[in-house]
């Protein structure tokens, strides 16, 4: 029997770890908060590679000054149901938490409404932003850009970002059916964790430095990643570059990339969060799309073998509920190192994960 591999976390436990050291590394409490938040609901979502890992990368543009840690996101109506919030070069999670209800009740009153963020460091999940949209009962589409690291179809040279894309659809009853998926062959973040897994890429997910196919994710860290699905990945990775870029006023990410020092964290840029209510085509015919659209969902599920976009995000979330969420004690040991709190060192010790074999 080895020493414990993994220690379990309450979802509260890993949303005050992470604050905490947002905060030892002088992150205003307004910023830390909405991040914390995100990463531990991502986290007890089982999505490791945009929960607790991404302090790494916020203390890391915390410190070299990139980012304003004491960052004032300024919300501005433009016109009607177009709102942005300006996040004063702050992380896109506060700006996100200024601009979000305004475009809610906008979407809820004229049928469709739109909020940038702009001026803001994007790292998380783009299914967070949608959630509390979708919540309300309304559509959303989500857009930003990514770190600029993956080659267009048919080239071998970096372009374009990651570039996610996320859409929800509420349910009556239910929680919302909500997809959200970098166009890249894979976000940069789980082939961070590959990496450090020691694991290979599969095949077509990245070239070497000189645009020839590697399955070695150093490799293809330092040359570029490959859209997904080839040239159609490709045109909706130029698409979000082109909303989340000059239809608000932002860099595309490879303009932004200009400004990466290489702190390891994310780039400048902006989001585009598009709401729309389903009732707006629907006057008369109450309620028929939520009918219409859980009818849609109940045959899909007639098909053996199939799950809906968030299924297992849902799932994980209820068991880490129950359970706790596991983390590894490297990845601990390596944030705890992040932290100038005495205190912190120590913390969390919850409870004991399973042995190592
Ligand atoms: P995945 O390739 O893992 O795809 C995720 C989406 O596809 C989820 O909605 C997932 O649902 C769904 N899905 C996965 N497998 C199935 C299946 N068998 N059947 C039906 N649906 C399925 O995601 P990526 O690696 O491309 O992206 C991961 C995250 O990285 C995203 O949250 C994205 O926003 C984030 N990202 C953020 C960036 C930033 O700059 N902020 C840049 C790039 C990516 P489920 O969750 O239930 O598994």
């Amino acid at each position: 029997m080895g020493a414990s591999r993994t220690t379990t976390m309450t979802i509260a436990e890993v949303e005050d770890f992470a604050f905490r050291i947002l905060r030892d590394n002088g992150l205003a409490a307004h910023q830390a908060g909405p991040i914390a938040r995100a990463m531990a609901v991502t986290e007890a979502a089982g999505s490791q590679s945009h929960g607790l890992y991404r302090l790494i990368g916020y203390v890391g543009s915390i410190r070299s000054g990139r980012v304003n840690a004491l960052a004032q996101p300024q919300f501005e109506r433009i016109a009607g149901s177009f709102m942005r919030v300006d996040g004063d070069n702050g992380f896109a999670p506060p700006a996100h938490a200024v601009g979000v209800k305004a475009l809610i009740d906008a979407a809820e009153t004229n049928g469709i409404a739109a909020l940038a963020l702009t001026n803001c460091y994007h790292f998380s999940a783009l299914w967070h932003d949608l959630d509390p949209i979708v919540s309300a009962g309304l559509a959303c589409w989500a857009f930003t850009i990514g770190q600029c690291i993956v080659a267009p179809h048919g080239g071998t040279r970096r372009l374009m970002g990651t570039n996610p894309i996320a859409f929800g659809w509420p349910r009556e009853d239910r929680r919302p059916f909500v997809f959200d998926f970098a166009t890249s062959s894979v976000a940069r973040g789980e082939i961070e964790l590959m990496s450090r897994a020691g694991k290979t890429l599969p095949q077509g997910w990245g070239v070497d430095a000189s645009g020839q196919p590697t399955l070695d994710p150093e490799a293809a860290l330092a040359g570029a990643l490959l859209p997904f699905g080839g040239y159609k990945g490709s045109a909706l990775s130029m698409m979000v570059e082109l909303l989340a870029g000059p239809m608000i006023g932002e860099p595309t990410s490879r303009q932004a990339a200009a400004f990466d020092n290489g702190d390891g964290g994310p780039p400048i840029g902006g989001e585009l969060l598009i709401a729309m209510s389903p009732a707006v085509f629907n006057t008369g015919l109450a309620k028929n799309w939520q009918r219409q659209a859980e009818g849609f969902f109940a045959d899909a599920r007639t098909q053996p073998g199939i799950r809906l976009p968030s299924d297992r995000r849902h799932a994980a979330r209820q068991r880490s509920e129950a359970d706790g969420i596991s983390v590894p004690n490297t990845l601990l040991d390596e944030l705890r190192k992040l932290s100038l709190a005495d205190d912190l060192r120590s913390v969390p010790a919850m409870k004991a994960g399973p042995e190592a074999i």
